[in-house]
């Protein structure tokens, strides 16, 4: 059985478990997007609840984000649970679920079967025999992303005037304390207070 598009039917037989390593590329992740270092791996769970199939699991791998302060690039380690609930679509899909497929993998674009936006973010729906869980899982990789990724919670950031990563050390502009004799006895210290009140 594919990780990816489970076969509704084994499902409503018995839960199912799924698991599995996947690529960027399997899950439709564009760069702007999410860069991931190497696959995520994947475990999820699949059970029937009333009309509805239940997707509970975990992803857990390392995304390459780029710090807004820094604008350097960093490991972020991921790990976080999902869990969405797919409906059968009450109407039947615009073209077979193969068609749809060929051309996501063409044109590198999710085709959304269902475009319309949906209120809940953890409801997804299915038409035909299996799930599409690709869609789902580059979502909710989205969702779980920083608004506003930080390499390490204290980054001192680029100096504004002259660019330079303040991580690595002080710069030569220093502002309102060029005159200090203060200067090189505050060093890296007096400098992080700046930042934090920033
Ligand atoms: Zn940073
Ligand atoms: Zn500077």
């Amino acid at each position: 059985m594919d990780l990816l598009t489970p076969k509704v039917a084994d499902i409503v037989a018995h839960a199912q478990s799924l698991s599995g390593d996947l690529t960027a590329e399997d899950l439709g992740l564009t760069r702007d997007d999410l860069t991931l270092r190497g696959t995520l791996a994947v475990g999820l769970d699949f059970r029937v609840a009333g009309k509805t199939i239940c997707v509970t699991g975990v992803l857990e791998g390392t995304a390459i984000r780029q710090c807004v302060r820094c604008l350097k690039e960093f490991d972020d380690p991921l790990a976080f649970a999902v869990h969405v609930v797919y409906e059968r679509a009450s109407k039947p899909p615009a073209f077979p679920m193969k068609q749809v497929q060929t051309a996501r993998k063409r044109s590198g674009v999710v085709v959304r079967v269902h475009p319309e936006e949906e209120p809940d973010d953890n409801l997804y729906y299915y038409s035909g025999d299996h799930l599409e869980l690709a869609p789902m899982l580059r979502e909710q990789l989205i969702l779980a992303s920083p608004m506003h990724p930080l390499c390490q919670e204290d980054c001192l950031g680029l100096c504004p005037q002259c660019g330079k990563d303040l991580n690595e050390g002080p710069c030569q502009c220093t502002g309102e304390l060029a005159d200090s004799p203060f200067l090189s006895l505050l060093g890296r210290q007096g400098r992080a207070q700046n930042s934090a009140n920033r």
